[in-house]
C-alpha cells in the first residue's frame, strides 16, 4: 500500500512510503519476549509503553559516563550531567511547542503536574464561591486533587458530562462553565474511552469567561503532534512512561506569567537562590518548582524517547494508529457479544469493551494465556464505568510497535475466551 507516510532508509518515516512497522519493533527489545510460551502481544499501550533501545542505551550510557548531581558541581562529570539535564529541557520545550524553557518544569508524570497546579496555583486563589471544572471522561488523577482543592478551599466541582458515544456534552457547556469558574481541567484523551476533547473551543470559552485551562496529556503526548502554545493552554502535563521514556518522569508546561505568579510547591535545595533563618529567596523559572536532586537518568531517558519519537515522526505515529484504530473496531464488530465502549468520531488508538456474561478479569486472564497483554478494570475512570453502568471493560490501547496481526491475535483471543468462558 503506498501511502502519503512511510519509512525512510534508516527505518524511519518519511513522506511516500509505507510506514514500516516491523522496523518500528526491532528497536522495542521486549517485544520479542514470549509470554507464556507464546510470542508477546503488547495491547497495553496507554498502561505504559514499552521503551526502544535509544532509551535504554540512553540510561545506561548517562550512568556509564556522566553520572552526578546538576547544578551543583563545577567538576567535569557535574557539568556534563547539567548539560544532558537542561538539553532535555530544551528538547521538551520544543516537543511541547512552549515558548521558553521556564515554562517547562520536570515533575514524576501527569499525576504530579496536575497536584502541582491544584496546590500551588489554586489553594491560596479559590475561595467557596468559586468552581472548578473536569469533564466527565477524566481520569482519577484529573479528578482527586481538584476534590482535595476544593476541600482546602471551599470551591465547588462541576462536571461537563459525556454522552453515550464517550464525547463531551459540548452543548451543556454554558451550563457548567461560567463567571463562577475559575479553571477547566480537562484530558486531552481519555485512556478509558480514547475520546480526543475538543481543547481548541474549551480553551476558549473558559478563557472567555476568565478561567485557565489545564490539559492532562497523558494519552496525547505520546500518539500525536502537540503545540502548548497554539492550543493556547495555561498547562499541559505529560508523563514520560507513555511516550517511550521511563518511568517517574514527566513535564508540567505552564505559561510564564502563572508560573512566576505561583508559589513554590516544595522547599528544598536547588529551588532557592539564598537561604537565611530571616528570609528566603526563591529561585527563578523554572528551578523555583525543582526542589531537590531530580530523577536526573529519568530525564535523560525522557529525551532520548523525545529523540526517538520525533525521528518516527508524531503525525506519523498518529496515521499509523487510525489505521489500526480502524481494522481492529472492524474486527472486534464481528466477535459476538463485544459492546465497544467509546464510540466517539474523534478517538485515539484505544478499545475499549465488554463481553456479554464475562467478567473483564476473567477475559483478560484468558488473554494472558495467550500471551496477549491488555487491561482490564475502571483503568482509573470510575466515572466513565458509572455512566455506562459497567463495572469495568477489557482495554486493548495501541501504540506505533503494534500490527495488524496483534489485533487478529486478540479476535482469535477473544473468541477462544468465549469458547472458554461461555
Ligand atoms: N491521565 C490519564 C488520561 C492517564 O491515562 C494517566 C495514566 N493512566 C494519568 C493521567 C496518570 O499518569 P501517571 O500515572 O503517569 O501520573
Amino acid at each position: 500500500m503506498k501511502t502519503a507516510i512511510g519509512t525512510a532508509a534508516d527505518g524511519h518515516a518519511t513522506e511516500g512510503m509505507p510506514f514500516d512497522v516491523e522496523r518500528v519493533r526491532a528497536d522495542f527489545p521486549i517485544l520479542s519476549r514470549l509470554v507464556n510460551g507464546k510470542p508477546l502481544v503488547y495491547l497495553d499501550s496507554a498502561a505504559t509503553t514499552q521503551k526502544p533501545y535509544a532509551v535504554i542505551d540512553a540510561i545506561v550510557r548517562y550512568y556509564t559516563e556522566s553520572n552526578a548531581n546538576v547544578h551543583r558541581g563545577v567538576h567535569k562529570l557535574s557539568v556534563a550531567a547539567t548539560e544532558l539535564y537542561e538539553g532535555a529541557r530544551e528538547k521538551s520545550r520544543a516537543f511541547l511547542g512552549a515558548r521558553s524553557t521556564k515554562e517547562i518544569i520536570f515533575v514524576r508524570g501527569t499525576t504530579e503536574g496536575v497536584n502541582l497546579v491544584a496546590q500551588s496555583w489554586g489553594r491560596n486563589r479559590l475561595a467557596a464561591k468559586d468552581e472548578v471544572l473536569v469533564t466527565g471522561m477524566e481520569h482519577h488523577s484529573n479528578i482527586v486533587p481538584w476534590q482535595l482543592l476544593c476541600e482546602q478551599t471551599g470551591a465547588q466541582l462541576r462536571v461537563l458530562p459525556i454522552d453515550d458515544r464517550g464525547d463531551l456534552r459540548m452543548d451543556q457547556l454554558d451550563r457548567v462553565l461560567t463567571e463562577r469558574t475559575k479553571l477547566v481541567a480537562v484530558s486531552h484523551i481519555s485512556n478509558a474511552l480514547g475520546t480526543i476533547a475538543p481543547l481548541e473551543e474549551i480553551t476558549s470559552r473558559a478563557h472567555a469567561v476568565g478561567a485557565l485551562v489545564v490539559v492532562d496529556g497523558a494519552q496525547a503526548a505520546g500518539h500525536m503532534p502537540v503545540d502548548v502554545t497554539a492550543l493556547d493552554c495555561d498547562f499541559y502535563t505529560i508523563s514520560g512512561h507513555k511516550m517511550f521514556g521511563p518511568t517517574g518522569i514527566g513535564v508540567l508546561y505552564g505559561k510564564e506569567k502563572h508560573l512566576e505568579a505561583m508559589p513554590p510547591w516544595q522547599g528544598g535545595g536547588d529551588m532557592i537562590k539564598s537561604v537565611s533563618f530571616e528570609k528566603t529567596v526563591y529561585n527563578d523559572l523554572p528551578y523555583k518548582f525543582e526542589a531537590g536532586t531530580p530523577d536526573i537518568a529519568g530525564v535523560v531517558g525522557l529525551g532520548a524517547a523525545i529523540d526517538y519519537l520525533e525521528s518516527i515522526g508524531r503525525r506519523n505515529a498518529a496515521w499509523h494508529e487510525a489505521q489500526l484504530l480502524e481494522y481492529g473496531t472492524e474486527i472486534l464488530s464481528r466477535v459476538e457479544g463485544l459492546r465497544l465502549i467509546g464510540t466517539s468520531a474523534m478517538k485515539a488508538g484505544v478499545l475499549s469493551f465488554t463481553l456479554d456474561g464475562i467478567h473483564p478479569h476473567d477475559a483478560g486472564t484468558v488473554l494472558d494465556h495467550e500471551g496477549i497483554a491488555v487491561r482490564t478494570g475502571h483503568h482509573c475512570a470510575q466515572p466513565v464505568m458509572t455512566h455506562f453502568a459497567v463495572p469495568a471493560t477489557t482495554r486493548a490501547s495501541l501504540s506505533i510497535y503494534n500490527r495488524r496481526e496483534d489485533l487478529d491475535a486478540l479476535a482469535r483471543g477473544l473468541h477462544k475466551v468465549r469458547e472458554i468462558l461461555g
